[in-house]
């Protein structure tokens, strides 16, 4: 059996009863800009799950409001165990009773380029990178607001920076404007 799956995940889950993607296929060696997905979960609260490729895993944040244009906008994304890269393209009902059972949809997808080493960003909690998805686009950042050492969950922001896609929310609202499936 292959070491490097994300066990959390499939720890996480009956695969007899959910049709969420297992993982397990291996990652590694994969030469492609990574990808970006972000999936809507009507769960037991809607939020927007965000994800990031990194070394063959997607990095997995929950966001319970959603990304935004608006650089005043902090939105909390909360970080949640890695998910098998074949997680980007599922889409579908998690059965009652499972981990975070409600309807997911792929809300966005696309490519992303981290601003300078992902690992240092992601370790020093600071992650800046470029969107290029279908909805969103332009540079982005990840904070990290809480240490490791005090939370098994870290939280963190996802802010819109700076550029020609920033918008003030109250001009454009991406979330009411783009409610449907890629
Ligand atoms: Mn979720």
């Amino acid at each position: 059996m292959p070491s490097d799956k994300p066990k959390p995940y499939r720890a996480k889950r009956d695969f007899r009863k959910t049709r969420e993607p297992g993982g397990g296929k291996g990652g590694r060696g994969r030469k492609h800009e990574p990808i970006f997905i972000i999936q809507k979960h009507r769960a037991s609260t809607l939020h927007y799950d965000f994800r990031l490729e990194v070394d063959g895993v997607l990095k997995s944040w929950a966001v319970p409001k959603g990304p935004s244009f608006d650089p005043r906008e902090k939105r909390l994304a909360v970080e949640v165990e890695d998910h098998p890269i074949e997680y980007a393209t599922f889409e579908g009902s998690i059965p009652e009773g499972e981990d975070g059972a409600g309807e997911v949809i792929v809300w966005d997808r696309g490519r992303w380029e981290p601003v300078g080493d992902p690992h240092d960003g992601l370790r020093k909690g600071k992650l800046e990178f470029d969107l290029d998805g279908e909805k969103l686009h332009g540079r982005w950042v990840l904070v990290r607001i809480h240490s490791r050492e005090r939370s098994s969950k870290p939280n963190w922001l996802l802010i819109k920076q700076h550029d020609d896609f920033a918008r003030p929310l109250t001009e454009y609202d991406v979330e009411t404007a783009e409610p449907r499936s890629v």
